[in-house]
């Protein structure tokens, strides 16, 4: 039977656009919550300017709690090499290194060009203690708020020189605005398995924000991809892409693959009474079709 890994990006693409503080004690509970549904792998924070991201300032108790229960496998997104070197020494060994194809995205988010933090990713590579584990997030790999559709030529070109830097690094192509569209999304991880053959594991990372994020997870599958980002409740959005909503559901996913025979490891039932916990976190903004469907 053919299976898939849903790694649950609630607690930090979903959090970090929810306005109001949550308490770290409700983060603590959730992400023990949804390890107990089966989600066995989350990004769990992101070590990252409190002052730009103020909801996620506890990342380093939020990230000693997941470390100290040992039941999931914790990932850290880090936004450039001095936060990825904060992540490592406050003991971390799976890191999430972000930055935007998208010249004026990256910018915007990161400020620097895609070239510097391509060149950062390799010092912060060049820096990780053996077995440490890294997933490379494309950004905007196929829209931009701020520039509209991505030239794939381009995403293949950052694709290619990334792979060398860290051969052994997961490759995750993000639709940080929600605009990929199916066949886009097949086309573009078709093209880049042909030109990396070699990359160690592709993931999708998907926003919901035109109701497409379902669709371009079965494009994503039916291309081979096996790995899929999703935040529970539809929670999300990115406070950097002006009009992206939150990402696809991880009940929505973790039901379409049910109803395909596909085995995520995920109870779906378990996760219901969680969903509606996370979308009424005061500030949250939920998007999720299981949901809805169940409040008809
Ligand atoms: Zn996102």
């Amino acid at each position: 039977m053919s299976s898939v890994q849903i790694v649950e990006v609630g607690p930090r693409d979903g959090f970090q656009n929810i306005g109001p503080f949550i308490p770290t004690e409700v983060k603590i509970a959730m992400i023990h919550d949804l390890a107990g549904a089966g989600l066995k792998r989350m990004e769990v924070t992101s070590f990252v300017s409190p002052r730009a991201i103020p909801q996620l300032s506890d990342a380093e108790v939020v990230l000693a709690d997941t470390l100290a229960q040992g039941k999931i496998l914790p990932q850290v997104l880090v936004p450039n090499a001095r936060y990825g070197l904060k992540a490592l020494e406050a003991g971390a060994d799976f890191l999430s290194y972000v930055f935007s194809i998208s010249e004026s995205h990256n910018r915007s988010n990161v400020r620097t060009s895609p070239e510097e933090s391509l060149a950062d990713y390799a010092r912060l590579v060049a820096e990780l203690p053996a077995g440490t584990r890294m997933r490379l997030n494309l950004a905007t790999s196929f829209d931009c708020p701020f520039e509209g559709r991505t030239p794939a030529g381009r995403v293949l070109e950052f694709l290619e020189r990334a792979f060398e830097i860290m051969p052994e690094a997961e490759i995750c192509l993000c639709d940080t605005t929600g605009r990929g569209e199916p066949d886009q999304v097949g086309e573009l991880f078709a093209n880049a398995m042909e030109r990396c053959p070699e990359v160690a594991a592709w993931a999708m990372h998907s926003h919901d924000t035109y109701g497409r994020g379902s669709e371009n997870v079965l494009a994503a599958y039916r291309s081979g991809v096996r790995i899929f980002d999703a935040a529970i409740g539809g929670l999300g959005g990115c406070p950097y892409a002006p009009g992206a909503s939150g990402n696809v559901a991880t009940e929505d996913v973790v039901r379409l693959f049910g109803e395909m025979g596909v085995q995520t490891g995920v109870d779906a039932e378990a996760l219901i009474p969680i969903a509606r916990r996370a979308a009424a976190l005061p500030g949250a903004n939920a998007g999720s079709h299981c949901l809805r469907s169940l409040a008809g």
